[in-house]
């Protein structure tokens, strides 16, 4: 698919951030290239229209720029999944663990109703933590973790408890 080439030429690679070592895959650049987002979007709306998703969650931050226009396209709610104290009224949490430390995800207790199918966005796939905890908090059948970049060497997907999971780029 030559679009996919077009999303890889859009992202931008910025060494040494946040920190000294990461080569931090910069979507940012794609956001301000009309033709290649919208081939993302294209890509996994394409992708998801026909299985029956009825729910595009989103983890903060960058899955809330890609999520909302695959759900809205494919008729599915978007649900949010936050960093700590960012929702109000009752939320689940769901703690993980980052290189250094951990971290937490949220989600409103009343996002989810029975026999929903999931789609779970976001930006990037690393170690695979964050998407893992995104499953474990929905709770619902989780159909497929998908994200525009892919690391493979960080072998993510083992740990998405044989979820599939789709990216469209992997950086060399
Ligand atoms: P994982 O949990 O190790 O798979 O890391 C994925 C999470 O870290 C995602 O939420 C990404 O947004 C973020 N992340 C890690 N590296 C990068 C990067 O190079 N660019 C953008 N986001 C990144």
């Amino acid at each position: 698919d030559p679009r996919l080439q077009t999303i890889s030429d859009a992202i931008r690679v910025i060494p040494h951030f946040p920190k000294t070592g990461i080569m931090f895959q910069d979507i940012t650049t794609l956001l301000l290239d009309p033709v290649a987002f919208k081939h993302v979007v294209d890509i996994f709306v394409d992708r998801y229209k026909h299985m029956n998703i009825s729910l595009v969650a989103g983890v903060e931050a960058r899955g809330f720029i890609f999520g909302p226009p695959i759900a809205l396209a494919i008729g599915a709610k978007f649900v949010p999944l936050r960093k700590p104290g960012k929702l109000p009224g009752r939320v689940i949490s769901e703690d993980y663990e980052l290189e250094y430390g951990n971290d937490r995800l949220e989600m409103s207790m009343e996002a989810v109703k029975t026999h929903e199918r999931a789609l779970v966005i976001d930006d990037l796939v690393a170690t695979g933590g964050t998407l893992s905890a995104s499953i474990n908090l929905l709770g619902a059948e989780v159909v497929e973790c998908a994200c525009v970049v892919g690391l493979p060497k960080f072998k993510g997907e083992c740990r998405l408890k044989g979820k599939p999971l789709y990216v469209l780029v992997e950086p060399s």
